[in-house]
């Protein structure tokens, strides 16, 4: 790990809909042990909503904090299978994703309702993990600056003492799932307009994750970049090992 980065390197696991009472037990407590002697890392999990009990009971007291995977906009009320910020409240969530890539395209969450759920989590004293980054098809047709910064333009509207309170993560929809991870240069490249876009807000010190097919084996080489302070891992975050060494590099 490099001790001089300016800003403290942070790990988040996606479990995404994966896990089972069974197999979270045994990935919960390898994550807690294996963390414990990582004091420069910052590592956490978003487990499903169902499984965020589950999360608090063996996570307390460690040094892994949990989060979910998305919230609603609303507090309460008649909206069928919505979850609250209030409710992850209710289990100590310290984080929550927003604006996934899946979240964008199988529900088609818009960037403003994006910035709204971002809003609403600071409102509860959660902290929002907005997720930004361009399909395949943008990113071959060059546009890849434009779609980050149309992305990221609602967000930044809410203001430096909201986004300050932010993290960024980069993951261009390409690299998701699919073993393509940016080389760190590519990444790197669209780290520095993220950061160029938070210092113009006077905001430099936010933490920006790369995801995509981060795995223990190229996670040293993206943490390399100077502007890549983590990660957000999916699949690599249901095997121990691979989570673990990923919070190692
Ligand atoms: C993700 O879903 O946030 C993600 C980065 O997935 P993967 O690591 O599996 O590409």
């Amino acid at each position: 790990m490099n001790t001089t980065h300016a800003r403290q390197r942070l790990v988040i696991g996606n479990w995404k809909m994966n896990g089972s009472l069974a197999a979270n037990a045994a990935l919960l407590q390898a994550v807690r042990a294996g963390s414990e002697a990582q004091a420069g890392c910052q590592v956490a999990v978003c487990v499903p909503f169902p499984y965020l009990a589950q999360a608090q009971a063996q996570l307390s007291g460690g040094t892994v904090s949990w989060g979910a995977q998305d919230v609603s906009v609303h507090a309460s009320g008649a909206y069928t299978g919505e979850v609250s910020a209030g409710m992850l409240n209710d289990f100590a969530c310290r984080w929550v994703l927003v604006g996934h890539s899946e979240r964008r395209s199988y529900h088609a969450e818009t960037d403003e309702q994006v910035a709204l759920k971002a809003a609403v989590a600071l409102q509860a004293g959660l902290t929002p993990v907005v997720c930004i980054g361009e399909t395949l098809q943008q990113q071959e047709a060059g546009e890849t600056a434009q779609v980050i910064s149309r992305q990221l333009g609602p967000v930044l509207a809410l203001g430096a003492q909201s986004v300050s309170r932010m993290v960024i993560a980069y993951e261009p929809v390409w690299a998701i799932g699919t073993g393509r991870t940016a080389t760190p240069e590519q990444a790197q490249a669209v780290h520095a307009l993220v950061r160029q876009a938070l210092e113009a807000l006077g905001v430099g010190q936010v933490q920006v994750l790369y995801g995509g097919s981060v795995k223990a084996s190229n996670a040293a080489s993206l943490f390399a970049m100077p502007d890549i302070d983590g990660a957000l891992v999916g699949g690599a975050a249901l095997v121990a090992d691979e989570f673990l060494g990923i919070v190692a590099a």
